[in-house]
């Protein structure tokens, strides 16, 4: 495990995008998004995804420098389809239009389809967040195996559709849920690999629909399945993430009579609300404070050192992380690497962006 600066990975992911086709201003935006993934202690969705990246867009199923097709703008509904765009930029923007037209109607609905892998779904909070914002948001993987067993379900019938909600505080999201609907995301089955760790027991399925805590089948073969968190009711949640993502978009489902082509595609329903509009800010959010130290100010359960709110891991990961570095395992280093050189780009300059060989 080597501790590598944020600043050597963002320069090491504009270079892939760069050489994907990217023009500067999507590749800063995509690698701004990867890096702070990985500094928020997302590691699933941080620059190991890059070698994902370069394979859909040399199979022709990420499309650099897209626009989005504005397929309806009526009111506070927005829908906009992503054509297989970058989707740190295609939802980058579709966030923005969406707060724009928030703080004009007071709320939007922004449906955003067929985009790539819009990655952490909390980077969209945060983006409505800063724009004084609470946001809501259903995403679904669609042109994808599915990897989640619903509750009952002895194999994967859905994709690990995140949910997301914040409300915006003085310092970035007061609050702020941001989760995969499966017990864990598949990209933490893939890190679990990448180390040579087992999952945590209750979170994964094998290919007869057995308990097990060896990330490998899933992971290297697609057998078996994630299980959704918290039994029937995080299943259902799911379930809705496809719906309300999936067929409200217009983008398709992960139901079988659409064809799959091994890509990652999210579809996202945002709802968007502009605090202003609601009452006073400032009341607001002294009464979020205040609930947040009641919660807190409650004595820790046996086993736990303290009481954390949603988004908290995250922002201390974000502080350390920016000050020490981030933890790459050589697996995931040595795959970059490689996916870049697919790139035409020269292995020796690849090493030297990441401090040394993997
Ligand atoms: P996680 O389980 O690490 O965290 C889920 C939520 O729980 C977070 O809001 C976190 O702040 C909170 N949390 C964690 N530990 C806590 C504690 N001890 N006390 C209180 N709250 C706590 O996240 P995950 O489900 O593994 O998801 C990881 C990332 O993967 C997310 O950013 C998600 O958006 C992303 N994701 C993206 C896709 C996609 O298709 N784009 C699919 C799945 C997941």
């Amino acid at each position: 495990m080597r501790l590598i600066s944020a600043e050597r990975l963002h320069r090491l992911a504009t270079t892939i995008v760069r050489a994907l086709g990217s023009a500067e201003r999507e590749a800063a935006e995509v690698a701004d998004h990867l890096v702070r993934a990985n500094l928020c202690g997302h590691d699933s969705h941080g620059v190991g995804m890059l070698p994902d990246y370069v394979r859909m867009a040399r199979a022709g199923l990420l499309v650099p420098n897209q626009t989005l097709a504005t397929i309806v703008d009526h009111q506070a509904v927005l829908v906009l389809d992503a054509r297989r765009g970058f989707g740190q930029a295609m939802a980058a923007e579709a966030m923005r239009r969406g707060c724009a037209r928030a703080r004009e109607t007071g709320a939007a609905i922004v449906a955003l389809r067929d985009s790539c892998h819009v990655g952490r779904i909390g980077h969209w909070a945060e983006q409505c967040a800063a724009e004084g914002m609470a946001s809501v948001h259903f995403v679904s993987v669609a042109d994808h195996d599915a990897l989640q067993a619903p509750y009952g379900c002895s194999d994967a019938r859905l994709g690990t559709n995140p949910f997301c909600a914040a409300l915006p505080g003085e310092d970035g999201p007061a609050v702020l849920l941001d989760m995969a609907t499966s017990a864990i995301a598949f990209g933490k089955a893939r890190v679990a690999r990448n180390k040579g760790l087992p999952v945590p027991e209750g979170t994964v399925i094998d290919g007869a629909g057995r308990p097990t805590t060896d990330p490998t089948g899933l992971v290297d073969r697609h057998e078996g399945a994630l299980l959704a968190f918290g039994l029937h009711k995080g299943s259902g949640l799911a379930v809705l993430c496809e719906l309300l993502a999936g067929a409200l978009s217009g983008g398709q489902t992960i139901a079988p009579h659409h064809t799959k082509r091994d890509s990652i595609k999210n579809n996202m329903l945002s709802i968007i609300v502009d605090l202003a509009r609601l009452g006073d800010r400032r009341t607001i959010a002294a009464e979020a404070e205040a609930l947040k130290a009641w919660i807190k100010g409650s004595p820790p359960a046996p086993g736990f050192a303290e009481v954390l709110l949603p988004g908290e891991p995250e922002r201390r990961s974000l502080a350390r992380r920016s000050a020490e570095g981030v933890p790459l395992d050589p697996r995931t280093l040595a795959d970059i690497v490689a996916a870049g050189e697919t790139l035409g780009l020269a292995r020796a300059a690849l090493v030297e962006l990441i401090g040394g060989a993997p």
